[in-house]
């Protein structure tokens, strides 16, 4: 046997080859190091803004966000909700970051639509390539609208198949 546990006097011992516990602190460091890439990347331009090493205009922050305006805006005021901690994107976030957020954007909506007296809001978040993403670090567009302006956010309608939407219902709320 390679390990084994045994108690002694209250006390549960672990016992293991030499070269498993080898293999188990590699393991532990890579997780720690995991840690690391998960809390900053190298190279990730939002973890330099989100952290402070680029400035940026900052409208408010706290332990895990900042807000700041985008620097090429779509309309007046367009904010964007940058986690501290690095995600790619909405599929490597954790639900309560992602709770976190969606809490802080209603109060930072609200607010952008006091002082900019906007008539609508599109909060947008793109994920992949595919859907638009140029910075691969999680973030949150506030985009105020005002009547006349010149953002374009849009699809064309398509036809829904009730049977089929019936069936994907179903397999993804397994998944959920
Ligand atoms: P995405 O296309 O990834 O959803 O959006 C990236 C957004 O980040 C764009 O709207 C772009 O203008 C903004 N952006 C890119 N680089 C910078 C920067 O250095 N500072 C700020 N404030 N915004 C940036
Ligand atoms: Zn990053």
């Amino acid at each position: 046997m390679s390990f084994a546990f045994f108690c002694k006097n209250g006390i549960l011992y672990f016992v293991c080859r030499k070269s498993i516990l080898a293999k188990m602190i590699v393991m532990f460091s890579k997780l720690e190091n995991r840690e690391e890439i998960r809390m900053k990347k190298e190279d990730c331009l939002f973890c330099k803004i989100a952290n402070g090493e680029i400035p940026s205009t900052t409208i408010y922050e706290n332990n895990d966000f900042r807000v700041i305006f985008d620097i090429a805006p779509a309309s007046k005021g367009h904010a964007l909700i940058i986690p501290k901690q690095h995600y790619n994107d909405i599929f490597d976030m954790d639900a309560e970051t992602g709770g976190k957020l969606f809490s802080l954007a209603t109060a930072v909506a609200r607010a952008l639509k006091k002082e900019l007296n906007c008539e609508g809001m599109n909060i947008v978040q793109n994920n992949g390539l595919i859907a638009g993403q140029t910075v691969f670090h999680f973030h949150l567009h506030l985009i105020p609208r005002y009547t006349g302006d010149t953002v374009n956010i849009g699809w064309v309608p398509g036809e829904a198949n009730q049977v089929e939407l019936a069936e994907l219902a179903k397999a993804v709320r397994k998944a959920i």
